[in-house]
């Protein structure tokens, strides 16, 4: 198996909230969700997923979700004396995240992180755009994640996409999300990015493509088998 991952800000000025993982039976994709003026913490966007992200990779022998819950909950006890973790913008992050082990594939999404997993019968395609669900201070959220198991041997190929890369496919409509792995496949995934940044530069007052932010953090971890 070889994993490849691709990542670049949105903007020049501001640094990435995006986060990969690639552990050793573990990938995962965070996307810290842009913080609003007023959050209840001291801390930013960025240290909340950097936190997130070590603690999933050091619970990641457990299954995706016991991992996810155990990571909020140790991020938690990190600044909950400081900040006040109750308030409706505390930091948080969407994440999608694929575990093999055993033989199984399990994947697990919670916000609107893109787990694409492509296998011998179908493509599975996960994502939650519609509840603004993510990763943040309630350890109980991962309830809500999207989960599933593939048995490994059906397997192709993964990828794992923050929403500001999964819009090459979703918003762009630049390729289906077959031809989005055959690309990947073929010039990795920063081609991906590269060619998505392209089009957002030619539509840089986001007329054709009505978007909040013209470009946005995107991240692609992808595996091929
Ligand atoms: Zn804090």
């Amino acid at each position: 198996m070889r994993t490849q991952m691709a990542t670049e800000a949105g903007r020049a000025t501001a640094p990435s909230e995006d986060r990969a993982l690639v552990g050793p039976n573990l990938l995962a994709v965070l996307d810290g969700v842009t913080a609003k003026d007023e959050t209840g913490c001291v801390h930013s966007v960025g240290w909340f997923a950097d936190q997130l992200a070590a603690e999933i990779l050091r619970f990641a022998h457990h299954g995706p979700a016991a991992a996810l819950v155990e990571a909020i909950k140790q991020t938690r006890e990190l600044h909950e004396g400081d900040c006040d973790l109750d308030h409706p913008h505390s930091p948080s992050a969407a994440v999608g995240l694929v575990q093999i082990k055993d033989d199984v594939l399990r994947y697990l999404v919670l916000g609107d992180a893109t787990v694409v997993v492509d296998t011998k019968r179908e493509l599975h395609v996960v994502t939650d755009t519609q509840t603004n669900r993510t990763a943040g201070a309630n350890p109980a959220d991962v309830e809500h994640a999207l989960t599933g198991e593939i048995p490994l041997a059906d397997v192709r190929r993964v990828a794992i996409l923050s929403d500001g890369a999964a819009r090459a496919v979703d918003l762009f409509n630049l390729f289906d999300w077959p031809k989005a792995l055959e690309l990947m496949a073929t010039n990795g995934p920063d081609d991906l990015i590269r060619k998505m940044r392209q089009v957002e530069k030619e539509d840089a007052k986001a007329i054709d493509w009505p978007r909040k932010k013209v470009s946005d953090d995107a991240t692609v971890v992808y595996l091929d088998r």
